[in-house]
């Protein structure tokens, strides 16, 4: 599942989503803040632009939304454990707390599910960055 070619590899190891050698980011790190929002132009192995449009990762918030829920609710989880009940003030205590420990990953991440939605894997793009599909 995880193999080359899947689009799940490319999502989980910030590969370019066309030949998936090439990194997506100056920083391919999840857990790094340092150049956390630093994406490359294009992929350095076969030249996909990584921007096609300006814009383009506007939908990529949406994307970062959904991601954030998982740790969100982990965290409120947690909290059950230790609190009869779980007030709002709580609640927003740990989606920023989510937002302040995962946000290079959920940055990272959706950027990355936001590329793969769009260009696909093409075995041939690392051997020949002139090969056409997308
Ligand atoms: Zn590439």
């Amino acid at each position: 599942m995880l193999g080359k070619g899947s689009k799940l590899y490319s999502i989980c190891k910030l590969k370019c989503p066309r030949c998936q050698e090439g990194n997506l980011f100056e920083n391919n790190s999840l857990l790094s803040y340092s150049k956390m929002s630093k994406m490359l132009d294009h992929c350095p192995v076969c030249h996909q632009m990584y921007e096609p449009e300006p814009g383009y990762y506007y939908g990529a918030m949406f994307v970062s939304y959904g991601l954030t829920a998982g740790p969100t609710l982990a965290i409120v989880g947690l909290m059950m454990l230790f609190s009869e009940e779980i007030t709002l003030w709580m609640f927003m205590a740990a989606l920023i707390l989510s937002l302040l420990l995962f946000m290079p990953a959920l940055f990272k991440l959706s950027r990355a599910i936001w590329i793969n939605i769009f260009i696909s894997y093409n075995p041939l793009a690392a051997q020949d960055p002139q090969a056409k599909g997308h």
